[in-house]
């Protein structure tokens, strides 16, 4: 067996798999009941021990939201789980668990979930694009996950779009995540982004042209990511994806627009089918990789 653990801002979920991948039971409970790091990996272990019955659990991966050292296990200082800085999630989870345990960035699980699972089942190089507070992606090419050098590749949201544009809060400027993240779009209206998006849906003008604008400059990293990696499909997942009607058609006529990309190798564009178990899944496909 397998085990895969979706650790959230909210919610923290475990969910117990075969070795193909099929799961086989499921477990959850809010992120503040566990209390920290070493609670979590406690609950944890309870939950895999209480689903395994006899079986053996040979991996755990854990997908957390980042910035993350996936090559030490640790945590760095993931901004929506304060006071979990620095924790060593996966040297902690193995320790309760008995099992071999890896931690892994959420959107690049959420790329090999929606590869093998979900959006992207038949491609073979992938790029998923989570559009949500903030923007992050993942990569995967011949099938397997594409970490880079430093477990950092996929970082869609910190490409840079214009080096003149405002300051993001990783420092650089002008990123996409500045222009089209969730957050940043908030921060223009004084309102939470889906409160834009739904006043965007039933046609109000100024929310419309914000949005328009957005998908605009998402638009523009669809295109970089296509040059860059030549996928078979782009998913785009994440919140802001809910509102594919508004958004969707805009982003497909963007790799339209690009005379460059052409039909021949424009990549499919499709939605993000998974929904919240994307993370569980990822985690178990994460875990089955690595066996
Ligand atoms: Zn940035």
């Amino acid at each position: 067996m397998l085990a895969g653990v979706d650790l959230g801002g909210t919610q923290v979920r475990v969910a117990l798999a075969r070795t193909d991948g099929r799961i086989t039971g499921i477990a959850k409970t809010p992120t503040a009941a566990v209390g920290g790091p070493q609670g979590m990996a406690e609950w944890v272990a309870a939950q895999v021990d209480h689903l395994r019955g006899r079986a053996k659990v040979r991996r755990v991966a854990i997908g957390s939201p980042g910035p993350l050292d996936a090559v030490h296990g640790k945590l760095v200082n993931p901004a929506n789980l304060p006071g979990w800085e620095g924790a060593p999630l996966a040297a902690l989870v193995a320790r309760a668990t008995g099992a071999p345990t890896l931690l892994q960035h959420d959107a690049k699980l959420a790329a090999l979930a929606e590869y093998h699972r979900g959006a992207g089942r038949g491609s073979r190089h992938l790029v998923y694009i989570t559009w949500s507070t903030g923007i992050g992606g993942g990569v995967v090419i011949d099938g397997q996950l594409f970490s880079g050098a430093h477990g950092s590749a996929g970082e869609v949201g910190h490409t840079i779009i214009d080096p003149d544009g405002p300051l993001d809060a990783c420092g650089q400027r002008g990123c996409l995540e500045v222009f089209a993240g969730g957050n940043n779009l908030a921060r223009q209206t004084g309102e939470p982004a889906a409160q834009l998006f739904e006043a965007a849906e039933s046609g109000d003008a100024e929310a419309l042209a914000i949005v328009r604008r957005a998908a605009t400059y998402m638009g523009v990293g669809l295109i970089n990511v296509t040059n860059l990696f030549d996928p078979d499909v782009i998913v785009v997942g994440g919140g802001i994806s809910r509102s594919w009607k508004l958004v969707g058609p805009q982003l497909e006529a963007a790799l339209r627009g690009s005379p460059f990309i052409g039909a021949a190798r424009r990549p499919a564009l499709r939605r993000a089918r998974l929904g919240d178990k994307v993370g569980l899944v990822g985690a178990v496909e994460w875990a089955r990789a690595n066996l």
